[in-house]
């Protein structure tokens, strides 16, 4: 068997709302279905099934103008959406079985990690085939299914041989199939940076990999280095599952109330580091620094800010809640028995791609410090190295 080191399917059901409705009633089978808001409140379509695409008629578009290239199609206004969910609940029922790892995109869309299942489910193709079978069988639609080895490449194979189709691209195999494709293909490349681009003379992704990293960050700001990566197939960014954890936290009850600011400052750090600990482990950063106090009486507060750019820092996480606890609480002053500190906001950048802008240089060693750290501490075990790799800055 041909094990994957790392194995992410994006799975993408086909006109899913217009499917739906060509499922429920036969007589529209073969004909032009549009679903969506009604032509005379100025509604969108929400899907055309592929007879109407051929007339150019496709999501997003006005109602009344999918209608004028399209006259013959019936419309379906307002959408059935209880219906369509309930068949949508079919499908992830089937991703369900296969792995714990879906992370929906919407009711008909999904991005599954199935590296951790192939030993139980075969390779990702067979998991691939597997699922698209049990869907065509239990809900009677078709979905397109694509095969990669990150995300950003599984959601450009799903859309290339749509509908019905399975689209399997290697990490070998990533640089030549994503060379001719247009660079909208990319997620996240809209008529804006697409505009932008083409003025360089850029329209395949193939062109893009020509224009060093620092060139596109000129023209596209942050994007341009996601980009970058992105162009080579170059994307860690993990699934994740829907209803995972908005914020990651710590705290801790003392066995005695402390008044002393500097003992809860320095249990703050702590804290802090396991928070920044955990956050990198799982890809994630926040914009959001928050803590949480409890006093001797019991009653319980939280204090949060926004930080001009996300962080997985334990130096920074722990430099804004000590900042928190001395300017917006009675820490000090008030006997206090639980603090916690914790991190939200999570954006959608990887961590390490995140940029900061008031100490760039200064965060991104104390990231490198940081992450070294939690390598000799996942070879050595926990108390391998404690709190000197902390360079706090208060
Ligand atoms: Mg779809």
């Amino acid at each position: 068997m041909n094990l994957w080191k790392r194995a992410i399917l994006h799975v993408d059901m086909d006109a899913f709302y217009a499917s739906v409705e060509q499922l429920d009633h036969p007589e529209l089978r073969g004909k032009p279905i549009l679903v969506g808001g009604s032509p005379e409140s100025r509604g969108v379509v929400s899907a055309a099934s592929y007879e109407a695409r051929r007339y150019g008629a496709r999501s997003a578009i006005p109602m009344a103008r999918a209608i004028r290239l399209c006259p013959q199609a019936v419309v379906i206004a307002p959408p059935r959406m209880e219906r369509y969910r309930e068949v949508s609940d079919l499908v992830f029922a089937i991703f369900n079985r296969v792995t714990p790892l879906v992370q929906p995109v919407s009711l008909d869309e999904a991005f599954l990690d199935v590296t951790g299942c192939q030993r139980l489910h075969g390779d990702p193709v067979a998991i691939a085939r597997r699922i698209r079978l049990s869907i065509k069988r239990e809900t009677g639609l078709t979905a397109s299914v694509g095969v990669a080895s990150c995300r950003s490449v599984a959601k450009i194979a799903s859309d290339l041989d749509k509908p019905d189709g399975l689209t399997v691209i290697s990490v070998e195999e990533t640089l030549e199939r994503l060379a001719p494709l247009a660079v909208s293909r990319i997620w996240g490349v809209g008529p804006v940076a697409g505009g932008k681009l083409e003025k360089l003379g850029v329209k395949t992704i193939g062109q893009l990999r020509e224009w060093p990293e620092d060139a596109l960050v000129n023209v596209l700001g942050v994007a341009g280095s996601s980009l970058y990566r992105l162009a080579r197939g170059i994307d860690d960014s993990p699934v994740e599952p829907d209803g995972e954890e908005k914020s990651v936290s710590h705290e801790t009850t003392f066995a005695r109330d402390v008044c002393d600011l500097g003992e809860l400052e320095t249990v703050l750090l702590g804290l802090a580091e396991k928070v920044a600990e955990r956050l990198r482990r799982r890809g994630l950063a926040g914009r959001t620094v928050f803590i949480k106090l409890r006093y001797d009486d019991f009653t319980t507060l939280t204090r949060r800010k926004t930080l001009p750019a996300a962080t997985c820092l334990a130096a920074a996480i722990a430099r804004h809640g000590v900042e928190l606890l001395r300017d917006r609480t009675a820490a000090g002053k008030r006997p206090v028995r639980l603090v916690g500190v914790g991190v939200a906001g999570f954006t959608d950048q990887p961590a390490q791609k995140v940029l900061f802008r008031e100490t760039e240089q200064d965060d991104a060693r104390q990231e490198r410090l940081e992450r070294t750290a939690d390598r000799i501490r996942e070879k050595l075990g926990k108390e391998a190295i404690q709190r000197a790799s902390l360079k706090f800055r208060g």
